[in-house]
C-alpha cells in the first residue's frame, strides 16, 4: 500500500529557525501536554524535565530548541501565534520561573530542567524525552523523535491516523515517481491534476484553495518582511541581513504599500540576467533571514530550506509571467508538495539523517519540477527537472556554524533556487527519453549517500564549516 502524504504535510506554516529542531520539538511538547490532559495526569503534575538527545542537543541552542520546548509546553500554536507573543511567553517563564498551562495550572520551572545530552538515541538522531513528576514520583515519560519537516513520531506509534488516511480510496496512489509519470501519460493529465484529484479525497476544492492561499500569503509576507528589515540576526554570529540592501538597490524608488502592490512594482522594474539573479537571491535570502530571526515562514519541506520554493515561485510571477495569478500558484504548490513527498517516502527530508542534500537538495528538486510544469514541460520533463536539481546537490553536508540556521544556510537557499531554475531550463530543452537518470534513481542514490555520510555532517555542527570557521573569522 502506498503511504499518503498530503501536500499540506510538506508545506506547513510555522516559526523559524528549524523544522526538525524548533517546530518538531514544539509539536512534541504540545503532544505530551495533550497526553497528560487525556490521561488526567496534568492536575497531579508538579515538576517537568526535558532531555534533548543527539543532534537536537548538539545544535539545539542555535536552533532555539529550548525556546520551542517552552512554547510547546505552554501550548502555543506555531501556525497562528503572533510572533511578538513568542518572546513575551518565554520571558515570562524565565523571569517568573513558572510554566503556565492552558486552563490556569502553573508549576515551578527552571531553565536547567531542559537537559542537553550528547548521546544519540538508537531510533533517530533527534530524540526528546519529557518526564513529568508528582511528589518526586515519575508519573509520565514520553519520548518523541523529530524526523524532519516538523513531523514527529514515537517509536511505538501505531500510526492510527496514517492508517485511516491510507485506507481511503485515493484514485492515484503514489509511492515512486514512475507511477506519477505513468498516471499522467495514461490519463493525459498534468502532475498538478493528478495531485489535486488525490487531495480531493481529504478536502474540498474550496478548502484546498483556502489553505494554498494561506500558504502563499505566508510565503509572500516572509519575503516582504525580509526585504524590508535591516539590521543583524540574533544568535551571536552578528550576521548582517542582506536582503534589505539588495532589495533597495533593485526596487529603486518604485512605490507600493503592501505585498500585492509590491509584486506589481517588481514587475515594472527592468531586469537583465544579473538583476534576475539578484532578485531570486534576494527573495531566498529574505525568507531565511526571517526564519533565522524566529519569524513565520512556510516549512518547504523544512525551515532551513524555506526560501527556495517562494523564491522560484516569485521568479515565475514577477519575471516569467506577469499575468500569472492563483491558478499558477496552486499548480506550482501542488507539484512541489508531491515531489517532496516522494523524497520523504523513499529517502529523507531530515538533515540529521541525510545532510543538507535532504533539505536544500529536496527543496530545489521540488521547485525545479513545479517551475517546469508552469513553463509548459511534460510530466516526464517535470520529473527530469527535479532529478537534475537533486543530482547536483548529492552529498551536500549540513554544517551550520554554531548550530545557527544562518551560515551556510541562508545563502544556500539562493543557490538552491537558482539551481532549480537552471534545472528546469535544462529539462525543458531535453528529451526525457535521452535522460540516463530517472528521479527514482537519484532519490535512491541520495538515500544511500545519506546513510554513508559521516555523522559529523548531519546537523551536529561537529564537522565542515562549523569547525573550520573560528569565531574570530565570524
Ligand atoms: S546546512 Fe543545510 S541542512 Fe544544515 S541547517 Fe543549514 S540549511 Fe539546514
Amino acid at each position: 500500500m502506498s503511504q499518503f502524504i498530503s501536500v499540506f504535510d510538506m508545506l506547513k506554516i510555522g516559526v523559524g529557525p528549524s523544522s526538525s529542531h524548533t517546530l518538531g520539538p514544539w509539536r512534541a511538547a504540545i503532544a505530551w501536554v495533550k497526553k497528560l490532559k487525556e490521561t488526567d495526569l496534568l492536575d497531579r503534575l508538579d515538576k517537568v524535565e526535558v532531555d534533548l538527545y543527539g543532534s537536537l542537543s548538539l545544535t539545539g541552542k542555535g536552533h532555539a530548541t529550548d525556546i520551542a520546548v517552552l512554547l510547546g509546553l505552554s501550548e502555543a500554536d506555531p501556525e497562528y501565534i503572533p510572533i511578538e507573543d513568542l518572546f513575551t511567553i518565554v520571558d515570562r517563564i524565565n523571569t517568573q520561573e513558572e510554566l503556565y498551562f492552558k486552563g490556569g495550572k502553573r508549576i515551578a520551572f527552571l531553565k536547567s530542567a531542559i537537559i542537553f545530552n550528547k548521546e544519540f538515541l538508537p531510533f533517530h538522531s533527534n530524540g526528546i524525552t519529557f518526564r513529568g513528576f508528582s511528589k518526586n514520583q515519575e508519573i509520565s515519560t514520553e519520548t518523541y523523535f523529530s524526523i524532519g519537516g516538523g513531523f514527529i513520531v514515537q517509536e511505538d506509534d501505531n500510526l492510527e491516523e496514517e492508517i485511516e488516511i491510507n485506507k481511503k480510496n485515493f484514485p492515484y496512489p503514489i509511492n515512486r515517481a514512475i507511477q506519477l509519470e505513468e498516471y499522467c501519460e495514461k490519463e493525459n493529465l498534468q502532475i498538478s491534476d493528478i495531485v489535486l484529484k488525490n487531495e480531493l479525497e481529504l478536502r474540498t476544492d474550496s478548502e484546498i484553495d483556502a489553505e494554498l492561499h494561506r500558504i502563499w500569503d505566508t510565503m509572500l509576507e516572509s519575503m516582504y518582511i525580509g526585504c524590508h528589515t535591516e539590521g543583524r540576526l540574533p544568535g551571536g554570529l552578528n550576521v548582517k541581513r542582506r536582503a534589505f540592501d539588495t532589495h533597495r538597490k533593485l526596487i529603486k524608488d518604485t512605490s507600493y504599500t503592501n505585498p500585492k502592490e509590491w509584486i506589481t512594482a517588481i514587475r515594472s522594474t527592468e531586469v537583465k540576467f544579473r538583476e534576475i539573479l539578484k532578485w531570486v537571491s534576494c527573495f531566498a535570502l529574505s525568507v531565511n533571514e526571517v526564519n533565522a530571526a524566529l519569524g513565520r515562514v512556510v516549512t518547504a519541506p523544512t525551515n532551513g530550506s524555506a526560501g527556495v520554493i517562494p523564491a522560484v515561485l516569485m521568479y515565475y510571477l514577477v519575471i516569467e509571467n506577469h499575468e500569472a495569478d492563483f491558478k499558477q500558484i496552486k499548480k506550482f504548490l501542488l507539484v512541489a508538495g508531491e515531489i517532496g513527498s516522494i523524497f520523504k517516502k523513499n529517502a529523507t527530508i531530515s538533515a540529521a539523517m541525510g545532510g543538507c542534500q535532504a533539505e536544500i537538495g529536496v527543496s530545489s528538486a521540488m521547485a525545479a519540477g513545479a517551475l517546469t510544469e508552469l513553463l509548459g514541460g511534460s510530466a516526464a520533463q517535470v520529473l527530469s527537472a527535479a532529478e537534475i536539481a537533486m543530482e547536483h546537490h548529492l552529498g551536500l553536508t549540513c554544517d551550520p556554524i554554531r548550530g545557527l540556521v544562518q551560515v551556510p544556510c541562508i545563502e544556500r537557499n539562493s543557490m538552491g533556487a537558482i539551481k532549480a531554475i537552471h534545472a528546469a531550463e535544462i529539462a525543458l530543452e531535453t528529451d526525457p527519453k535521452e535522460c540516463l537518470v530517472h528521479l527514482d534513481k537519484v532519490i535512491d542514490t541520495m538515500w544511500e549517500t545519506a546513510k554513508d555520510m559521516h555523522k559529523n555532517y548531519k546537523e551536529t555542527s561537529e564537522g565542515g564549516l562549523a569547525i573550520h570557521v573560528g569565531l574570530a573569522d565570524c
